[in-house]
């Protein structure tokens, strides 16, 4: 049996008559750019976050990226990150010309550590960029004081976390915008690449509204210069069939993990940390592991897929190598880029595979 890291086709299987309908219904009705399943879907996913606006964009890069040029971030000023994110939020501040700080992230949740957002404030500091890593919500009780308290925007980068909760509150809701992707792997997927906004502010969902749209306020009237970032409509009727089974397809990714991490408790690999007052979405079931590369490789060996989020955190990545970071700035994120490991996680993943994969990392550590 070879194990996945996900199943994209026995996802489509599984919903495939509602997307080919859903398809179907936008070729024939020609509406390829905006229109009603664009509307819609803004609509439906707005409840769903429950949250006031949805502006669905290209990618959650560019959502991200909208987010910074609508507060605005200006050149110069300095945008807060998790050094251990996806480098996707580094690049939107980057793109708008800000100066990206990182922080090292909490040892038990890989989210960004409270205590060192505030030691890297400094006057020029602008927004914080908060990732819920692997579908689990960041500290935001702390962050929000901490954002608050010196008057940063602040904004959620919930690209990996789709109906997650803190504190009983959906994440997105915290800050001043938040970033969604429905790249294709996420919890909910679109078939490409498209993404969006959520904020429950009315002025700058208008001005994101005009910026993936060229700038323009109506056809040919451009107040603005915007860009083209829109979500296309067959992705939004896509992503319109997904939603409905999102709750559902959240709540198995959640027994999944639970199920894992009850085999694991009986090995000597540590299941991942929960915060308490949380509902993590498991986007990522990622372990922490001694002699992490060989154990991939044994895995694979034994048909079993599994991925690495991420191999090098993005302070030591080139692309930010103007900021001359070196091995031991960030020592938690490093840490955690050499030792984790994330196991197959999809909604459809069975209990015998999860039995399966937690057998061999028992066979690979001679338990
Ligand atoms: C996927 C992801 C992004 C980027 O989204 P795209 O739709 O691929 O552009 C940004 N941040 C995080 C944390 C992500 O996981």
């Amino acid at each position: 049996m070879t194990i996945p890291f996900v199943d994209l086709r026995e996802h489509y299987a599984a919903i495939a008559p509602s997307i080919d309908e859903a398809l179907k219904r936008v070729i024939e009705s020609a509406i390829f750019i905006g229109g009603p399943e664009v509307e819609k879907f803004e609509r439906e996913f707005a409840d769903f976050c429950e949250i006031e606006h949805i502006i669905g964009t290209g990618s959650g890069t560019a959502a991200l990226e909208l987010i910074f040029r609508a507060l605005p971030i200006k050149p110069g000023d300095e945008v807060i990150v998790a050094a251990n994110s996806y480098i996707a939020t580094a690049l939107a501040a980057s793109a708008v010309g800000a100066k990206v700080v990182f922080v090292d992230c909490d040892p038990r949740t890989y989210n960004m550590n409270p205590d060192k957002l505030e030691t890297a404030i400094t006057s020029r500091t602008k927004a914080v960029a908060v990732t819920h890593l692997y579908g689990q919500p960041a500290d935001m009780d702390r962050i929000v004081t901490i954002t608050r308290a010196h008057g940063l925007l602040l904004v959620e980068d919930a690209c990996q976390s789709h109906g997650a909760r803190y504190g009983g509150k959906r994440v997105g809701t915290f800050g001043d915008a938040a970033a969604f992707s429905f790249y294709p792997g996420k919890n909910l997927g679109a078939y490409g690449d498209a993404g969006a906004i959520a904020t429950n502010d009315n002025a700058f969902a208008e001005k994101c509204e005009i910026l993936r749209e060229y700038g323009q306020t109506e056809k040919y009237v451009h107040v603005t210069k915007g860009t083209n970032s829109r979500l296309d409509a067959l992705q939004a009727a896509i992503l319109r069939v997904q939603l409905k089974h999102l709750s559902d397809w959240n709540g198995s990714r959640r027994r999944a993990a639970t199920m894992y991490s009850e085999l694991l408790s009986d090995t000597p690999v540590s299941p991942p940390y929960i915060q308490p007052n949380t509902e993590h979405v498991f986007h990522v079931y990622a372990v922490e592991v001694e002699n992490r590369d060989q154990l991939r490789d044994y895995m694979h060996s034994r048909g079993i897929s599994t991925n690495i989020h991420y191999p090098i955190p993005i302070h030591l990545q080139q692309a930010y190598s103007e900021l001359e970071h070196t091995r031991g700035d960030f020592p938690v994120a490093e840490a955690a880029a050499d030792r984790l490991i994330s196991l197959p996680l999809y909604p459809e993943l069975k209990h015998d595979q999860i039995e399966e994969v937690v057998t061999a990392l028992k066979g690979f550590y001679r338990w």
